[in-house]
Order: C-alpha cells, then structure tokens, then sequence
C-alpha cells in the first residue's frame, strides 16, 4: 500500500463524528449474534467496544442516522460502496497478496473517478469508499446515486440499502478467528457533496454503464439481463413512483417540465400560452390525459438510446437488438419490438413491464407527471351526472314528466350513454359556462359510441335531445374563446370544414324538465316523427324563437327566401289536410295557394320541394288507386298523387 495518500491522518472518533456530528451513533457488535450499542464514541464506547473486539465480535456502524431500520433512515451522511474480493469458490479468502492487487485496482478506479472520496477505509477482503454528503438528500435520490456508483465501479452490489453497517475503523476485521486483519484508514479528504453533484454527473455515469452491459450481453446469456441496470425499467415495474420521478427529473430538467411543454405545444392553443402555465398539478380532462400522453417522449421516459436496442420487456430476453421508438406523423410515440412483435403506448408499455393492469398504469403516470383529472368542481359535476343518470333509470320520470318520458324511453340507453361520457370528459372549470362543464366530440365518434347507424340519425337524436334540454348543444359564440381557439386550430389540422360540436348537461330538475315535458306534448300533438325534425319544424310548430334558440346555426341564418317561405305554406297546408281526414291531394294544395301565390309557381315549388318535404316529414306521396281510395275514403274521381303519412 505504498500509493495511499491519506492527507489528513485522522482518528476513529474524528471519522464517526464527520458522519454524525456530536450525535448518538447506532453501532452493531456482530459475532454469532448482534449487539446493538446507541451511544456518542466516548471513552466508554471504545472500551466496549474493543473488549467485543477481542471476544471475536466485528465492529459495526450504521452510516446513515435516524435509526436502524431501511424504513427509518432519515438522514443521509454518505454516499458509500464496499469493493469485496469475495471468496474462492465461495469457501476461503483469497490469499493477502491478491488481495492487495485487487485493492490496488480498486482504489485506482476511485482515484480515476471525477469525485474525490471522503475516506477510504481498507478491511482484510476490499476496500469501503465514501463520499460525504451534505445535509438534505433524499431516500430516493440516495437509492439511485448508490445504485448508479455501485453500477459503476461493480462493486458488492448488496451494499445498497440505508440502513447499511459498515466497518469501524481501526478495529479487527475478525470473520476469521485466526486471521484477525485491522481496518484503517487509508485516505482521507476534507470534502464534502451535495447530493445533485452526483445526480447531476450520473448521465455520464450511464454512458458508461450502456458499454459495459454491451459487453455482458454478448458474453453472458441470461434472462433480463440487459435489463437490470436500466434503472427507469426496474422503477416502471415495481410502479415506483419517487423512483421514477427522480429519474426524469435528472439533469436539471423537472418531470413537470416535461409534461407542460406537451401541454402547451399540443393541448393548449399557442396563443393562451402566457396566461395558461400551470403552477404545479396539471388539471385535464380524462380524454385530454389519453390525447397528452401519446406525446411523451419514450427514449426519455423508457431510458433507452439509439435507433436499436434491447428490448426492454421482461418476456423478451433479447441479445440482438431489435427494438425501436417511433413517432408517427402526429408526433405520437410508438415502442416497436421486431423480435417479439411488441408495439404499443405508453400505457401498454407499463402493462407489460411491471403486470399491472389498466388503472393501474394510468394511476401510475398520473403520479410521476403529477397530473390530475378531477378538482372539487368536476367532483360536483359527476355528481350532477350521475344524478341524472339515476334518476332516468329510477323510472320516476314516468310519473313525474310523462309526455318527456315518452320520448326519452325508447333512447334511454343512448341518452344514458352521451351522459356517462361527459361524466368522463369533464373540462377545467375556466371553460364552464355559468358553472356548468362542457364538453365536446365530433358526430361520428357518438354514431360509433351510440351504436347508431347513420349520421343523419345520430344527428336527430342529438337535436332531440337538444330541443328537449336533456343535452344542450352550444353555439360557437358562447364556448369559452380559449377552448375556441383550440378547436378552431385542431379542425385546421384536420382539414374539417366544422369546428367540433361542444355541448353541455343541465342537472335534470323541476325548472328544467317542467318546460322540456310541456315542449314535448306539443310535439306528440304536432305529427313529430324523428325524420321530420328540423329547424323548418321546430319553426312551424313552436315559432321562430324557439327554432332559433335549438338551432344555433341557424341563428345568423338570411332571412328566407320568398321559395322558402312558399315551402312552409305548402308544409302547413299538407299537415292541415292530414289532420283533418288522414290525407292531402297534391291539387287541394295548388288549389289552396294558388290564388295567393299562382298557380304556375306553386305547382313549380311544389316539384322542387316534394322529395325534400317528405323526406323530412316522413310523408309519403301514393296513386290513389282502387286500394287506397278505400283505405282513405277518397271519393274523387280519377286517380291522383296523394300524400299520406309514412307507414
Ligand atoms: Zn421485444
């Protein structure tokens, strides 16, 4: 040992109090069995101690104070790692001479290393190395800088846990009786780091720990072994949360960072930008939590580089690289494994890494990215839902509001179904309108999540549901500008002519529902069918103040046109007549209009516009034969077009 250099000769109790000040010290005497001793290294401490010593016990202390479990370490001294040369075939120490070389290439591997250490103290098999930290580090951030030096150097790679004894200098080492080897101190600093010094030197750290796993991998086959030292794996399957944290938090850059450049670039329009950074949870909705987390960066999150690596699933042992990140065009990432066929999310990723099932991986990213998908208010708001879901499927609105009810009924299951997913997609309060969430998707997302067939039809249930105040669609002008501005720059992207529709959910109550049963007795008396509903019907049968109110696009609509105008009469004169006897010849209605508008241009309009009317109306337009003559009770003569209702 004649390269030491121990430029400051210091004793035992000088060493113990660079640890632990003038405070107690945890020791632990360990022959057969263990005695534990609190006490300051005082005179009397030294003479138990060294009379232990002689009785063949070794001598312990705990590095790290607060106590002598993992559990209760709460102050962090030292950064340390134990270089053991272990035993020939696990049975006999190694004879001293090699032992020393192996010594000697271990403290050239710490002299090589860019922090200088503490103390390193020599014992009969290795060496102890510790680095001295300043007060303030956390578990978590300790966990990982002795994981990573332990990485490094490849040294006892047990020594890891808080709770960790190590060696009192300057007594005997003493596992074998007859070979007692005293400990020293063999190099001493006076230094000391914080914790970040090494957090933030750990990326080269890993540098190099990539090359050497290289190697194992080639020489080596084992299961997962290219796996063990990617500490954002190990952290993804025990769904270690602070681990994880920390991990991508390293290098300066927070973990909250991360997320909010997403939010900003992707979720929130470029303009709201300065009003609209979050302080420090990120509050979504649950569909904009999916559309957020496509966008997080997998070579970060995953800790992997390069185009090709090792697969990182625990299925997959994988010693020719063959998995990659992709991005498709949308800037989503994708992980791609040729060798097991694995391709999926993030979400997905975290399954398959740590077994954990859907909300649990969810529940997972929400906690390392600290985001949030419900406040008190949306709170409040689902609970608005799903009283209106109760109260449909209770059947009391039966009894309380039967002319609704009717037509609620037969789609109960769908309204039940657009309700849940507003429960599932409420906004931030800021885009409330007068305390009520809002929430938005396109027409072809509810045909699919609706079950319904066609377009047209999921639009008339909606307009339905509209008219009657179960669902109330908003008018562009009245959604908060922000969310506008955002679903202006996505129907941009898209190349959509149409901004997404955004409605919103009343709570079903007296004042609200009293007016919808009222509307819908009207509309039962009024030959509703679910084809005729439209704008001209809502205008025909409730006036134009109420047509304009439900059919917000219309609103800004010209005035109509005389055609129209000609149209509507045609419409009120059909209605009329089929009310009255159950059918209307196409001459009455030339007949009716002719002397106010000619002839000429009601038969004109009327060609133009029948299709239309009674597309809308569900009408039909029939000969009137020998049949139907008698069906209806027709007495004319000859057999002319008639319109009847739809069968
Ligand atoms: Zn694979």
């Amino acid at each position: 040992m004649d390269k030491r250099k121990g430029r400051l000769v210091i004793n035992t109790k000088q060493f113990l109090e660079s640890f632990h000040g003038k405070e107690k010290i945890n020791f632990n005497c360990i022959k057969q069995y263990g005695k534990k001793l609190n006490s300051e290294y005082n005179d009397k401490t030294i003479d138990v101690l060294s009379q232990l010593n002689e009785q063949g016990y070794n001598i312990y202390f705990y590095v790290n104070g607060g106590g002598v479990k993992d559990k209760e370490i709460n102050k962090f001294n030292a950064l340390f790692i134990d270089f053991d040369k272990g035993k020939i075939q696990s049975k006999e120490y190694y004879p001293l001479d090699e032992v020393a070389k192996y010594k000697e290439e271990c403290i050239k591997k710490v002299q090589d290393f860019d922090f200088e250490p503490s103390f390193i103290v020599e014992t009969r098999n290795g060496i102890h190395v510790y680095w001295l930290l300043n007060e303030g580090a956390l578990p978590e951030e300790w966990k990982i800088c002795t994981e990573k030096l332990i990485s490094y150097f490849d040294s006892d790679p047990r020594v890891k846990n808080p709770a960790r004894l190590m060696r009192v200098p300057n007594y005997n080492w003493i596992k074998d009786i007859n070979n007692p080897f005293m400990c020293n101190i063999i190099e001493s600093n006076n230094i000391k780091y914080d914790i970040e010094d090494f957090m933030f030197c750990l990326p080269d750290i890993e540098k190099k720990e990539i090359k050497k796993s290289n190697r194992i991998i080639k020489t080596v086959k084992k299961v997962d072994s290219n796996n063990n030292d990617n500490m954002n794996i190990m952290a993804i399957k025990n769904l270690d949360v602070d681990m994880m944290k920390l991990l991508l938090d390293r290098g300066g850059k927070r973990c909250n960072d991360i997320i909010y450049t997403i939010y900003k670039e992707y979720i929130v329009t470029p303009k709201t930008h300065d009003k609209d950074i979050p302080t420090d949870t990120l509050v979504l909705s649950d569909m904009e939590f999916f559309d957020l987390i496509e966008y997080i960066d997998l070579y970060i999150f995953l800790g992997v580089d390069g185009d090709k690596f090792s697969c990182i699933l625990p299925s997959h042992e994988d010693n020719n690289p063959s998995a990659g990140i992709v991005t498709n065009q949308n800037d989503h990432y994708m992980y791609n494994c040729f060798g097991c066929g694995f391709k999926g999310g993030i979400l997905k990723l975290i399954q398959a890494i740590s077994g954990c099932n859907l909300p649990q991986s969810i529940n997972f990213l929400k906690a390392v990215f600290n985001i949030t998908t419900e406040t008190e208010y949306q709170k409040q708001q689902k609970e608005l839902y799903d009283s209106n879901i109760s109260y449909i499927l209770s059947g009391k609105m039966e009894n309380d509001y039967p002319d609704l009810w009717k037509y609620i009924k037969p789609r109960k299951t769908k309204l039940i179904t657009l309700l849940e997913y507003a429960k599932n997609n409420i906004t931030d309060e800021k885009y409330s309108i007068d305390g009520d969430s809002i929430f938005y998707g396109s027409i072809r997302y509810f045909k699919d999540l609706l079950n319904i067939g066609s377009l047209e039809t999921i639009n008339k249930t909606i307009q339905l549901f509209n008219f009657l105040e179960l669902v109330t669609k908003i008018a562009p002008e009245e959604i908060p500008s922000e969310m506008l501005e955002k679903h202006k720059k996505k129907a941009k992207e898209n190349k959509h002519k149409n901004l997404i529709n955004t409605y919103m959910i009343k709570s079903y109550d007296y004042n609200t529902l009293q007016e919808s049963d009222e509307k819908a007795k009207i509309l039962k008396d009024n030959n509703f069918s679910m084809k005729g509903l439209s704008y001209e019907y809502i205008l025909r049968t409730f006036g134009e103040e109420t047509a304009k109110k439900y059919y917000p696009q219309n609103r800004k609509s010209k005035p109509s046109k005389k055609s129209d105008i000609l149209t509507n009469e045609i419409v009120k004169i059909i209605f009329c007549q089929i009310e009255l006897k159950g059918f209307v010849i196409e001459k009455e209605i030339v007949e009716s209009l002719g002397s106010q508008y000619g002839r000429e241009k009601v038969k004109t309009q009327m060609k133009r516009s029948i299709q239309e009317i009674l597309d809308k109306y569900d009408l039909q337009r029939i000969r009137a034969n020998k049949l139907n003559k008698e069906k209806y009770g027709i007495t004319c003569q000859g057999y002319p077009f008639i319109i009847v209702r739809g069968d």
